[in-house]
């Protein structure tokens, strides 16, 4: 072909290829990280002198009690549990996949196992004061190929970060649901929905695997065995507006723990 048609043809080639490098790139996004406390509370944040990384501490501004405080999942991920009396206390680091991981430093408690699959606003500890700390709160960071960043909340940068408390405020979002319900994962495949807490109701869905779901109430109902596991407790959920038995909800509680009973 000619030169110039051919030197055409070999841009665009060219500008096809730059296309395609750029994909993994959109791929590795970082999730859209929501507050780590609950759904409507008021938290101030600093970054003070001797702080690790980009991390930023929290503690309530809204009048209610930092200690003993919800800490919730800022995305999903998986959850894996750590202590370090001499710095971070009790703490959860969740791995979201594509390099993103979160740290909460500083748990009273935890309130999931090691290794859980957890959702979005799922509570994972409590609030506490464990290791190097001076008082409850929450030290909270995101990191990218383990490297501390900038903290962003629903896409937005917290920075500048403000060098003590009081100056700077965040309301969560997070585990608000809009129809409401508590996150949850489900774990195993092919869990039926069923219209009622009861194996004789009629299947009305099906999960094909791991799903993120929101319990709007649990019942007890027929005494199902599975996995190793009997319960009678099932789970209503929001989005495929049936029941699950509690074995296939992802958390070690038999009757789950801040759901209302239907
Ligand atoms: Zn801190």
């Amino acid at each position: 072909m000619p030169l110039r048609r051919f030197l055409a043809v070999l841009a665009s080639l060219l500008v096809g290829t730059a296309l395609l490098v750029a994909v993994p790139t959109e791929a590795l996004a970082a999730p859209n990280f929501k507050a780590p406390f609950p759904c409507g509370q008021r938290w101030t944040y600093s970054h003070h002198s001797a702080e690790v990384r980009q991390a930023l501490d929290f503690v309530r501004s809204d009048g209610g009690a930092t200690n003993g405080t919800p800490v919730l999942a800022s995305a999903a991920g998986t959850a894996y549990r750590f202590s370090q009396p001499s710095g971070a206390g009790n703490y959860i680091a969740i791995e979201h996949g594509g390099g993103w991981k979160t740290y909460y430093f500083h748990l009273g408690t935890y309130s999931v196992p090691n290794g859980a699959q957890v959702a979005q606003g799922q509570q994972i500890g409590t609030t506490g004061s464990t290791g190097n700390s001076s008082g409850p709160h929450i030290h909270y960071e995101q990191l990218y190929n383990g490297v501390g960043q900038t903290i962003r909340i629903n896409g937005a940068s917290l920075a500048p970060y403000p060098g003590s408390y009081n100056q700077k405020y965040l309301t969560s979002d997070n585990g608000c649901g809009g129809g409401g319900g508590t996150p949850f994962m489900t774990w195993g495949s092919g869990i039926r929905v069923r219209a009622d807490a009861y194996l004789s109701s009629p299947v009305v869905g099906t999960l094909a695997g791991p799903t993120q779901v929101f319990v709007l109430c649990q019942k007890q109902g027929d005494t199902v065995t599975a996995e190793g596991y009997t319960n009678n407790w099932w789970s209503k959920l929001r989005d495929q507006n049936g029941f699950i038995t509690n074995i296939y909800i992802n958390h070690p509680a038999a009757q789950l723990p801040g759901v209302p009973i239907c």
